[in-house]
């Protein structure tokens, strides 16, 4: 059973298809230049957060569709030849797959035209103690940690799991690791966790690293989200300012995090405020789902299907994921319009798009 029932696959519209360029980087009709690429590894998980999964009943991808190291590495290759620099592993919990430290090397070993690439990733941190010594020794050089909450009970109740203690865990190799900026993020969740953001701020201080908050956007398994309730940037810094003066950092290019200095720094904090101050006109990054479907934004409901140039075996393998790859470019829309009022969820959970 395939986890995504309903996908358009489609190419790019035809208005722009005339005119995309066959060389140079990969850039879209707006004039970004994308250097970021998200690979999914899977889309499985070790928790069940409920604004990503749904607590049972979820359509796991068919094991045979998930991409092979190979498979990864070939697309990888591609895109760094393009000039994608920096790949960021997620999920799912990209932590699960057994092959991870291999995915991890053979990336990190990849050169683009301006030298080599930069592998970074997002996890969940439940098996970052048994798995971080290799991971840094294959060339992984950036770890973002997901941490909610610091509470035993909230923990258990939003991931469904009894696990928070293998996630400071985890936080703890990572912050004993040579791994910096390190960052940790937390979704800002309407009485859930929305009383405790000056405590996951002081927290992250703690571990040395920097606290980044995230809206909660609508990219849940149960299309449950709701706008009114979501916590919006505007409530998250007025909390945070009654308790550190912030100073914002200027130069944030195409980041999604806005930067904020406490008490004058050096100690950060970010906030990503897809919904209610998207940042999506300095848009660089596009994404892989752990079942080979290319993709230029979070929201979008068009994928590029890469696996006829993978696995069909007919044709150079390399020209045609280049052609995907400039296509999925080239076909991307000038904003997410989550809040336009014809905006559609997409039918793919966060776990199976690859945050
Ligand atoms: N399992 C890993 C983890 O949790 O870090 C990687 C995958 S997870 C999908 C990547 C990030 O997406 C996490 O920081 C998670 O909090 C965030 N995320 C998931 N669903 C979200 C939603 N509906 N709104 C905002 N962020 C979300
Ligand atoms: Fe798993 Fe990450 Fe989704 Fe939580 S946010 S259920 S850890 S994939």
């Amino acid at each position: 059973m395939t986890a995504v029932p309903v996908v358009l696959r489609s190419a790019a519209p035809a208005r722009a298809a005339a005119a995309m360029p066959v060389d140079g980087p990969l850039v879209d009709t707006h004039g970004r230049v994308h250097r970021d690429l998200r690979i999914s590894l899977t889309d499985r998980c070790s928790l069940r957060c409920t604004y990503c999964m749904p607590e049972q009943g979820n359509e796991w991808l068919a094991r045979s569709s998930i991409l092979s190291v190979d498979e990864i590495v070939e697309v990888a290759e591609v895109a760094a030849s393009l000039g994608i620099t920096t790949f960021r592993l997620t999920g799912g919990e990209p932590l699960l797959r057994t092959d991870i430290a291999e995915i991890v090397a053979r990336l990190a070993a990849l050169r683009g035209p301006d030298g080599p690439v930069e592998i970074a990733m997002t996890t969940n941190g439940i098996r970052l103690p048994e798995l971080l010594p290799d991971l840094v020794a294959a060339g992984l050089r950036r770890l973002n940690i997901s941490i909610d909450t610091i509470r035993r009970d909230r923990f258990a109740a939003l991931t469904r799991r009894d696990r928070l203690d293998d996630v400071l865990a985890g936080i703890a190799a990572a912050a004993a690791s040579g791994l910096r900026p390190l960052k940790l993020n937390a979704v800002a969740l309407r009485d859930v966790n929305d009383d405790e953001l000056v405590d996951l701020v002081a927290f992250a201080v703690e571990a040395g690293a920097e606290m980044r908050f995230i809206e909660q956007m609508p990219l849940d398994a149960g299309h449950t989200w709701d706008r009114a309730t979501m916590v919006p940037r505007e409530e998250i810094l007025a909390a945070l300012s009654r308790r550190w003066e912030l100073t914002p950092v200027p130069g944030r290019g195409g980041a999604p995090a806005e930067t904020w200095l406490l008490d004058g720094g050096p100690r950060r904090v970010g906030v990503i405020a897809s919904v209610t101050a998207p940042f999506c006109g300095a848009c660089d990054r596009l994404r892989l789902t752990a079942d080979g479907q290319l993709r230029n934004c979070l929201f979008s409901i068009a994928e590029y299907d890469l696996v006829p140039a993978l696995r069909s075996g007919t044709g150079p393998r390399a020209t045609a994921i280049e052609e995907r790859l400039r296509a999925c470019v080239w076909g991307k829309l000038p904003g997410h319009a989550i809040n336009d009022p014809s905006f559609l969820q997409p039918p793919r959970g966060m776990n199976a798009i690859g945050g």
